[in-house]
């Protein structure tokens, strides 16, 4: 049987996809190595969000033909849906499928060896995976000596549940595409329209994830908060949010990310009342000035983001608050860039995420006149981080002497353990035995380098806390 290597590019929802395709894969009968040299084929699950994601991809592809010429390389995901032929030229690329028939690659692979796909266990009605028809779709085009297989994104959801035993945080896309059309943004072409997998496919899925012992699932989609509007009836991203919480025990449900005017006062005050959801809001901003952001034809004023911020931080005083921040977007002035700075200053932000802009083709922004120099677009990028990084000393060590509820990772600094809260904060557990995926509350002894250090509260230790004082002197 042959024997694949799977590499995932980019955010959650694609982190989603890319678990989903690996269960498939497992499920028809493929094994995983984790090692691209000893995989016949490799499977790569892009990102093209940033011209850089694009070169990285581009980048990894060589490197894996110069260490494995045999390997077959596939290209799967967002990249391979927006430039398909730019793909195929690459040396090693054996296949490039896009979005549009990412759910038929076991099937695709499968095929070749003229033996169909064994259905993944306890796969039911509403996760159905059928067969797409590639020649009664759109023309698979051929370049190269690469198979082509991209067409259309449609409205339907194609959902792949991911196996259980993988991560610490599972996460779940329940939602896919985006009918918004921000003007620096590639995903609504890549991904399509905006659709929602059915409630009752969410709710199982948690109920998987919750009997398997995993305390936090992590609700992502590409726009999230547009959830439940194409379905019938109707529904919202709240009234999910409230199914799953009644009619599973999940422990811990976080809310990956979600576009400000989503956040309304109802899902605020909910959360706000709701111990189960993770005291977390990841709210893009993408620029602190409001003519940049009606540039980027983003729907709504900085006030009205500010104000919903606001109200998170009056109602949750402990929650985490992100935003993605775009740096030197086309036509950013000084003074844009001024304003912008000030705007995030006012803002009880805990952590952002910045970048420079990116030029997307076929975007609007594309065509835009009065591009911002890189030189000056990294500049700006430092001076938001600079900023930030008070931002975040501040709140980390707000967090000394408080109890947070966390849950365990996989991952260790050095010896301990890491853990991350429901505020979104790592905590290291030095002389913590305990496995991942345990909920429990700790106890934050110091504040060090970016990372908070802990000890947990039900194992009570004043001793503890003096082996955690002591090791701090020389920090
Ligand atoms: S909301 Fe805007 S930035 Fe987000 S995926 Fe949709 S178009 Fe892109």
């Amino acid at each position: 049987m042959e024997a694949f290597h799977l590499l995932n590019f980019g955010c959650r929802a694609s982190q989603a996809d890319g678990a989903g395709l690996k269960a498939r894969l497992l499920g028809a009968g493929f094994q995983e190595t984790q090692r691209v040299e000893e995989s016949q084929i490799a499977v790569l699950n892009t990102c093209t969000v940033t011209a850089s994601a694009d070169a990285e991809v581009r980048q990894i592809i060589r490197r894996i033909h110069r260490s494995n010429p045999a390997c077959k390389i596939l290209v799967t995901g967002c990249y391979a849906q927006r430039a398909p032929k730019e793909i195929a030229a690459l040396a090693g690329v054996a296949w490039v499928v896009g979005n549009s028939h990412k759910h038929t690659i076991a099937e695709v692979l499968s095929r070749r060896h003229g033996r169909g796909i064994t259905p993944l266990p306890g796969n039911k009605a509403g996760r159905d995976f059928p067969l797409i028809q590639i020649q009664s779709g759109p023309p698979a085009a051929k370049a190269e000596s690469a198979e082509l297989l991209v067409g259309e994104v449609t409205s339907e959801f194609h959902f792949s549940p991911a196996l259980p035993g993988e991560r610490s945080r599972p996460t779940l896309k329940v939602q896919d595409g985006c009918d918004a059309r921000c003007a620096f943004c590639v995903i609504p072409s890549v991904r399509g329209p905006s659709r929602s997998l059915a409630p009752e496919c969410v709710v199982e899925e948690i109920r998987r994830f919750d009997e398997a012992g995993y305390p936090e699932v992590v609700l992502s989609g590409i726009n999230l908060g547009r959830y439940g509007l194409d379905l019938s009836p109707r529904m919202t991203f709240l009234d999910l949010v409230e199914r799953i919480l009644q009619e599973t025990s999940l422990r811990r449900l976080r809310i990956s990310s979600i576009e400000p005017m989503d956040v309304g006062a109802r899902l605020i005050s909910f959360a706000a009342g709701e111990p189960r959801i993770a005291r977390h809001f990841h709210i893009p901003l993408q620029s602190g000035s409001d003519r940049i952001l009606r540039r980027m034809n983003r729907r709504y004023w900085t006030a009205q983001y500010a104000e919903r911020l606001l109200a998170i931080r009056e109602r949750m005083p402990d929650a985490a608050l992100g935003a993605d921040v775009m740096v030197g977007f086309q036509g950013e002035t000084e003074a844009d860039h001024t304003e912008s700075l000030r705007f995030i200053e006012l803002l009880p932000f805990t952590y952002l995420h910045i970048f420079p802009y990116s030029m997307r083709p076929e975007t609007r922004a594309a065509a835009m006149e009065s591009p911002v120099p890189k030189n000056l677009a990294q500049r700006r990028s430092q001076e938001v981080r600079e900023l930030m990084a008070e931002k975040r000393e501040a709140f980390l060590a707000a967090q000394v002497g408080r109890s947070l509820s966390v849950v365990t990772l996989d991952d260790f600094e050095g010896d301990a353990r890491l853990a991350l809260s429901s505020n979104f904060l790592k905590v290291a557990l030095p002389h913590s035995a305990c496995a991942p995926r345990q909920l429990f509350d700790v106890r934050v002894a110091r504040s060090s380098g970016g990372t908070l250090y802990g000890y947990s509260e039900s194992r009570s230790g004043e001793d503890q806390m003096g082996e955690l004082a002591m090791e701090c002197r020389g920090c």
